[in-house]
């Protein structure tokens, strides 16, 4: 999976291709697709929701740009697959995911794998999570239309976004946060991922 899907497309991170390597996918998706874990797919994870292919969890991955200080919240749980990949490159993951379900067993994956410094919590991430804010980085797995306000709120001077962004059509976006606080937007490359649900 590394060589064929992650290195050929151009992910040269060292730090990233070993935590791909070391990162075991099986264990996050269903019993039923256990096989198909290391794929060049998406997979289904239940309650209509998607694990990322493993190269968008490497670009994201490497396009967050992590020190082993940051404080980082992902919207959108999921599997906690990708919470899993940052895990070893950060001092701490917040993640959240709105269905409860996919929240409880991905806490329960995570514990299971001693993935220690991350905490799952079950509610609406396009609110952030303002207890724990601010952030030097945030990552986006579900894509909303417009970026959140609060999110951008909650980034730290200095921080850093990446995340899906549009409906029909999306791309990745990052967004950087200057000392001073002002705002730039660069898109990076078009995707697929589940909307992010706003509940207002
Ligand atoms: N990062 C995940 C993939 C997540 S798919 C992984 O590695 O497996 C996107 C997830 O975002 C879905 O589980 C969906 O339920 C969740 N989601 C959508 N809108 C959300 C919101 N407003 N707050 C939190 N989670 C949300």
């Amino acid at each position: 999976m590394v060589r064929e899907q992650i290195i050929r497309r151009g992910i040269s991170n060292n730090q990233v291709i070993d935590v791909m390597q070391n990162t075991p996918r099986h264990r996050f998706v269903p019993d039923g697709v256990a096989d198909y874990a290391y794929q060049d797919n998406a997979l289904p994870i239940g309650k209509g929701q998607t694990i990322s292919q493993p190269y968008i969890v490497a670009f994201m991955t490497e396009t967050l740009d992590v020190d082993s200080t940051y404080k980082v919240l992902e919207i959108g749980t999921g599997s906690g697959y990708q919470a899993a990949v940052l895990s070893p490159l950060v001092k701490h993951v917040y993640t959240i995911e709105i269905v409860k379900m996919l929240a409880e067993r991905a806490d329960s994956t995570l514990k299971a794998l001693s993935y220690n410094n991350v905490t799952v919590r079950w509610g609406d991430g396009y609110k952030g999570w303002p207890e724990e804010a601010p952030f030097d980085r945030i990552i986006g797995t579900a894509a909303p239309a417009e970026i959140p306000k609060a999110l951008i709120d909650q980034l730290k001077p200095g921080g850093k976004m990446v995340l899906p962004v549009g409906t029909n059509w999306q791309e990745i976006v990052v967004l950087t946060k200057s000392k001073s606080g002002k705002i730039q937007k660069k898109n990076v490359l078009p995707v697929r991922f589940v909307p992010m649900v706003h509940q207002k």
